[in-house]
């Protein structure tokens, strides 16, 4: 079954989305990931509000002038086309039209449009992702810059 976590990873690293596929979960108390946690806390911490969305959670969902938009936050804008991909697929399944993704620590606002465009290249890449999945073979690591960032690193490389 396809995540937002697993959309987020595919646009990655296709292995990385492949392993969290077989819900194999690396090591959680990497800096990275908890930077990410604190700084998801520490700002928006009057706003939160988690929402669970098809296994994944959604940052903060408010309702502004009667729409509802869904809101992640981010520790930087690095890989912002799979955390815009991630939060499509979020507004996808919540029937949400508006989104943002924030970005404190570059005090960014990025918004992020349900339009048919963005519908279509969403179920496109899950298509491609099914079929990667799906697949009985774990795709082979490559090095990339993100690897030592990743919860997977010492399995990959050790
Ligand atoms: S360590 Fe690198 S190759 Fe392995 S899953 Fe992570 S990003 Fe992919």
């Amino acid at each position: 079954m396809i995540t937002g976590s697993i959309i987020q990873a595919y646009l990655i690293c296709k292995r990385q989305a492949w392993l969290l596929s077989r819900q194999l979960v690396g090591e959680q108390d990497s800096d990275f990931l908890a930077i990410g946690r604190l700084i998801s806390q520490e700002s928006y911490s009057r706003d939160k509000k988690e929402i669970t969305i098809n296994g994944g959670k959604v940052d903060i969902i408010r309702l502004e002038n009667g729409e509802i938009k869904l809101v992640e936050v981010k520790k930087s804008s690095r890989m912002i086309k799979s955390a815009k991909f991630q939060l499509l697929y979020y507004m996808w399944k919540a029937n949400v039209d508006y989104g943002e993704i924030r970005i404190p620590k570059e005090k960014k606002v990025i918004e992020v449009h349900m339009t048919d465009d963005a519908r279509g290249e969403l179920l496109n890449l899950m298509n491609e992702i099914e079929d990667i999945i799906n697949r009985d073979k774990v795709p082979k690591a490559e090095r990339k810059k993100y690897c030592k960032t990743c919860s997977f690193e010492y399995f990959c490389w050790s």
